[in-house]
Formats: structure tokens, sequence, C-alpha cells
């Protein structure tokens, strides 16, 4: 939860200036912002590559008694192509569920918005050996409530908590046994020409001195960036990396 619409036109006006100079090619980025500062961005970013995202959506249908609630449909208005789903922060304080997960994915696949699946384990489930069980088990939760066909068209984020906003980056060994974790849950529920194509993104205190390791990894198709793209300088010396070395 962060921003203000001032401090929004000041970023947003910073990143346009650097997409000005940066090719990103072929190179996908985005950046996903609360529901309320659509509008804004939507109208300073139109015909740009530089996607479009929501921080969450709805697990509910188009329109109906939800007050409050923000449907995939509504994203569609603003040009979001993608929206985060079960970040863990929804899951420990909004309680969500893989069901709810998997609810809001099947919305978002309808409009053709991409959901960014979070998935990843707590300090206390890596402490005591079971990140590897934990997370192959929510993938397969996850699996029960998506056709394969919808389960294909998403992406995931490993995003370990005890990483999130720590400055505890996890060790690359880690991110390889996590991603491979993911990767062969995947193709066990999806099969092999689904699951070795479904990117898998690293999230959890990615900054722009850390983000050329992450992706360095092979098994790394992206990174999920929270703190250190709240603010200009420190996205943009993180993008300006990530967009030149995928070049
Ligand atoms: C996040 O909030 O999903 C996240 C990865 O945050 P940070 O990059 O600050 O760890």
């Amino acid at each position: 939860m962060n921003g203000a619409i001032s401090d929004n036109e000041a970023f947003l006006s910073d990143l346009l200036k650097l997409l000005e100079r940066l090719d990103l090619g072929g190179v996908i980025c985005g950046i996903a912002v609360p529901s309320v500062y659509l509008f804004q961005f939507s109208s300073r970013l139109v015909d740009n590559p530089f996607l479009l995202g929501s921080q969450d959506v709805s697990a509910r249908k188009d329109n109906g008694p939800f007050t409050g609630e923000i449907s995939a449909k509504m994203l569609t208005e603003f040009d979001c192509s993608f929206s985060i789903v079960g970040h863990s922060e929804r899951r420990e304080n909004f309680q969500e569920s893989n069901e709810d997960i998997a609810k809001k994915a099947t919305q978002l696949l309808q409009y053709g918005i991409t959901p960014i699946v979070c998935v990843g384990e707590n300090a206390v489930l890596r402490k005591n050996g079971d990140a590897v069980a934990f997370v192959a088990g929510q993938i397969d939760e996850l699996s029960s409530f998506l056709s394969k066909e919808l389960l294909g068209k998403c992406k995931f984020a490993y995003e370990p908590i005890w990483a999130i906003g720590t400055g505890k980056t996890a060790l690359t060994s880690d991110v390889r046994e996590m991603h491979t974790t993911i990767r062969r849950s995947l193709v066990k529920n999806i099969g092999e020409d689904s699951g070795l194509q479904i990117p898998i993104l690293y999230g959890g205190s990615v900054n722009a001195d850390n983000v050329l390791e992450i992706m360095s990894e092979e098994c790394v198709d992206g990174v999920l960036v929270g703190g250190a793209s709240v603010r200009m300088d420190s996205f943009g010396d993180l993008l300006e990396k990530a967009v030149n070395r995928l070049h």
C-alpha cells in the first residue's frame, strides 16, 4: 500500500523520461499499482510498452452486490494487462486461500489479464525444512481449482515471505531449488508442453545491486520488485540494469 497522486505524478514523469531513452525491446516490464491510481497511470502510459497491472482483483463476477470489490472487467477499462494474485500479504492478512486465488485468476483470464500468482514459504517452514513440500502443495492445490488451460496462462512468482521487505534475499541455491520445485509441480499438473513455458519470477528484496545476480540464474524468468519500485531513483537503476542485461 503505497502512493499519493502527487508522488505518482513525479514518479510517472521520471519513468516516462527513462522510457524515452531506454529501449525495452522485447523485455516485458510493468508496474502494479493500487486500483485507485489506475486511472492516473493508464492515462499517462497510453501507447507505452511499459505495462500496467493491479495489485489485486475481486474473485467475484463482473458486477453485482459486492460493495467495495473491483472486478477484472473493471480493470480492463484501465488497460491492465496483468494482476498480482495471492501475494503473501493478502494470504496472511485477509486469509486468502488457494481456492480464492484460483477464482481471482479465473476472473482475470476471462478478460485476458495475466495473473501473476505468488507462492512462497514463511521463515518457520524454511527453518524446519518444509519449504519445498509447502510450495509444491500450494501449486497442487491451485491446480485442483483451475483447469489445465487456465493454469497454463498464469505466470508464477516465488516470493519467500521471509525475504519480502526484509533486505534478506534468498540464496541463489535456494532460488534454484524452489524454482525447480515450482516447475516440476507445474509440469506434473499440466504436462510438459505448457508447464515448461510458464514464466517463474523471483520476488523478495530485489534491488538494483542484486538484480543481475538473481537474473543470472537460468531458472529465473524475471523479478517481482516491491520496495525498490516505490521510488524512481531505485526503480530506474534496477530497470536499466535488468533491461540492458536482457537485450
Ligand atoms: C513484495 O512486496 O512482493 C516484495 C517482493 O517486496 P520487496 O521487493 O520489498 O521484498
